[in-house]
């Protein structure tokens, strides 16, 4: 007679749970080890920097905040290294070798509105160049500056990146439409007249609070503590900097576009339609 429960059929049973608990704490200690290294979908940042003693304590200050971190000490291997994976975040030097940092920053543009970019420099003065130049940079350190201060605006600015990915957000996240302009905050994208206006992620957020109370002015203060939530220091010229590149890239899909108003003494507003 065959025993269904026979004692072979409970020790391989047991060995099979055995067996179980044996996996799960493989994998357990598995995630341990993966929660510690940075995560496969980690954010690259990329640090141009000469400086080496600048360039290594920018490295280990990325690295310990989780992100994965390539650099380089000239214009020309960053540029190279873009060419194969483009950094989703960009540190910049202005004085770097070969390929300075305003035309490492001109180049990304060409291939990317969104990637943000920062850029450090040692005079204050090199700032008015880099306004200036009207580039598209999304923020600007001085040297010397602290990790502290650098981490917390990287961290802002993925955090406005990262704006498209999150699902559910609010009503005033949907997109709006005013007069000729359309702003899909989820998508950061700006269309007018149903043309899309590339922009970059603190022009969008600045035209976005402007856009959102047609009529109303805004001080640059206020202006600048919508752009920059987490109230990193920027100067009015930057948001003026801000204001005019973005009146120059709509005026480029429409001559006529005349919706962002100086306010003299006071600030900026948004015309809306039928005023
Ligand atoms: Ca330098």
């Amino acid at each position: 007679m065959r025993r269904e429960n026979g004692p072979t059929g409970e020790t391989s049973r047991h060995n099979v749970a055995k067996k179980r608990r044996a996996n799960a704490r493989v994998k357990r200690h598995r995630l341990r080890y993966i929660q510690r290294m940075p995560s496969a979908d980690a954010r690259l940042v990329a640090i141009v920097e000469d400086e080496g003693t600048i360039r290594e304590a920018i490295v280990s200050a990325l690295a310990k905040e989780g992100y994965l971190v390539e650099s380089f000490g000239d214009g020309m291997s960053a540029w190279e290294a873009f060419a194969r994976r483009l950094p989703d975040l960009a540190i910049l030097d202005i004085g770097v070798p070969r390929i300075d940092g305003l035309e490492i920053c001109r180049r990304l543009r060409t291939v990317s509105n969104t990637i943000p970019i920062i850029f450090v420099t040692s005079r204050e003065e090199e700032f008015d160049r880099v306004l200036g130049l009207e580039l598209g940079a999304d923020d600007y350190l001085c040297k010397p500056f602290s990790m502290r201060e650098l981490m917390a605006r990287v961290k802002v600015l993925f955090r406005r990146a990262s704006l498209p990915a999150v699902a559910d957000r609010a009503d005033d996240e949907q997109p709006a439409k005013v007069g000729d302009l359309m702003l899909d905050p989820l998508r950061l994208i700006a269309t007018w007249k149903d043309v899309p206006v590339p922009l970059t992620v603190t022009e969008f957020l600045l035209l976005q609070s402007l856009a959102r109370r047609p009529g109303i002015v805004k001080t640059r203060e206020q202006l600048m503590q919508e752009t920059y939530p987490d109230a990193v220091s920027v100067t009015d010229r930057t948001i003026d900097s801000h204001v005019k590149r973005i009146r120059r890239k709509f005026e480029s899909v429409d001559q006529s576009f005349a919706a962002l108003e100086s306010v003299y003494g006071a600030g900026y507003r948004y015309v809306g339609p039928g005023e």
